[in-house]
């Protein structure tokens, strides 16, 4: 019987590997012109890190993680997010006192034992970033701006919902209460929210059962109790927001997965992926730092989920069909074989990603391979063609062709041709 990968876990093979390629190079891009460096963090730690920061009542504590004993028996935890591992190292080694602000991000796979399906894997990644040090609420704004930024350099269409989830001053008395609220309608809430009810009522507000939200509508909103301080803080970040022209909608019912987060909240929607709405998600989580033992430190974050941006892309390129090749070179018979293979490692050199069929089969089939390779132009070189000592140079999105004539200097011609194709393609 052959061994197969596990489920919810996928291998990412080559013609998908480019998506994974252009996500992280822009991200990298981006998050380095805002002052992000890259931290590496190992994928498993002892399953207390986690305990302690997502918190005991939450989804990912009570049921997602990959949590075993090693052979030592002591319990360790596969990451389910990058958060707590990224803090975890900061506070060992005591990055603060390099910087007083410290902007963090990391890429890598995370892990969660959850139902797969489109968008949702057990074995994901994520891009996530944390900056360490400030609360100024021009700093949430900074950092949803970053995202967003990424998102649309990525040409994926989103909409941003933001939320206050207020501090530790105002949040009990909200979620006081929420609690009467929920106590009031007891017996007509799904038994996951019945179960929440006592153990983390605010996440209640998320559930995604129909019949659950119709009673929610009345329910009391967390805007409604903000203090003075985090009212003037939300207020900071949503003004900033509109400064940068940034859109966004409040939803005061996001509250988030995971227990450690204050302030402002934030998340990116699509409605292209079904149930898997969310492409990335943060918020603010100023105790967090000084939870895990570091210094009394604020902090904020978010992390993309790397899969559900492939998919988007994917879909946007079955509907644009973006090219996934630049060119593709048809030559016809050995002749024309032997001239088109320095032309070929000439065009690669000077930047382009060519192909070639080695076998110099028919032009129908030749054609054919170029399709199949998504090419943006195809250089035939036929016969004919070899005597005028000329090629042909299709354009594949609206056919148009023209001849343009062989090289005499390899190079010069290599880098002419691929600036004509780059131009041409923007
Ligand atoms: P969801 O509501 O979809 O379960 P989440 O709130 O659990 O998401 P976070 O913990 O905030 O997600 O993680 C940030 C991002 O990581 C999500 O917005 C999503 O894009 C991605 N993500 C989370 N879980 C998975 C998963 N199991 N498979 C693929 N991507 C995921
Ligand atoms: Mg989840």
């Amino acid at each position: 019987m052959n061994i197969k990968a596990l489920k919810g876990f996928k291998d990412i093979l080559p013609d998908e590997v480019g998506f994974w390629q252009l996500i992280e190079g822009t991200a990298r891009d981006i998050f380095h012109r805002f002052g992000f460096a890259e931290i590496k963090v190992p994928i498993l730690e002892k399953t207390e890190l986690f305990a302690r920061s997502i918190g005991e009542a939450t989804d990912i504590v009570e049921k997602e993680m990959y949590t075993f004993a090693d052979r030592n028996g002591k319990s360790l935890t596969m990451r389910p997010e990058g958060t707590a591992a990224v803090l975890r190292a900061f506070i060992e080694h005591n990055l603060q006192a390099k910087q007083p602000v410290q902007k963090l991000y990391t890429v890598g796979p995370m892990f969660r034992h959850e139902r797969p399906q489109k968008g949702r894997l057990r074995q994901f990644h994520q891009l996530s970033c944390e900056v360490l040090g400030s609360d100024r609420p021009r700093l949430d704004a900074e950092v949803i701006a970053m995202a967003w930024l990424l998102i649309n350099e990525l040409g994926i269409k989103v909409s941003l919902e933001i939320n206050s989830l207020g501090c530790p001053d105002c949040r009990p008395l909200f979620k006081d209460t929420l609690v009467e609220f929920l106590h009031q309608r007891a017996g007509k809430l799904c038994d996951d929210c019945e179960r929440r009810r006592h153990t983390n009522p605010l996440r209640v507000l998320d559930c995604k059962n129909a019949h659950c939200q119709e009673q929610y509508v009345a329910a009391p909103s967390i805007l409604d109790h903000l203090c003075s301080g985090c009212e003037e803080h939300f207020g900071t970040v949503k003004e900033s927001l509109t400064q940068l022209e940034i859109p966004y909608q409040i939803n005061s019912f996001m509250v988030r997965g995971l227990d450690y987060y204050n302030r402002t909240t934030f998340e990116l929607i699509t409605d292209a992926l079904g149930a898997q709405s969310a492409v990335g998600a943060g918020g603010r989580y100023d105790g967090l730092v000084e939870q895990l033992g570091g210094p009394k430190l604020p902090g904020i974050g978010f992390a993309m989920g790397m899969e559900r941006l492939v998919l988007l892309l994917q879909q946007q390129e079955e509907q644009g069909n973006t090219p996934s090749s630049d060119l593709f070179i048809a030559a016809l018979g050995e002749e024309a074989q032997k001239l088109a293979f320095p032309i070929l490692h000439g065009l690669r050199k000077t930047g382009l990603r060519a192909g070639m069929d080695v076998e110099g089969r028919s032009l129908k089939s030749q054609m054919k391979q170029a399709g199949r390779a998504n090419a943006a132009f195809t250089l035939i070189i036929g016969e004919e063609e070899l005597s005028n000592k000329v090629a042909i140079l299709r354009n594949m999105g609206n056919r148009e062709q023209e001849e343009i004539s062989l090289p005499v200097d390899l190079l010069q011609w290599c880098t002419e041709l691929t600036a004509k194709i780059t131009t041409n393609q923007c």
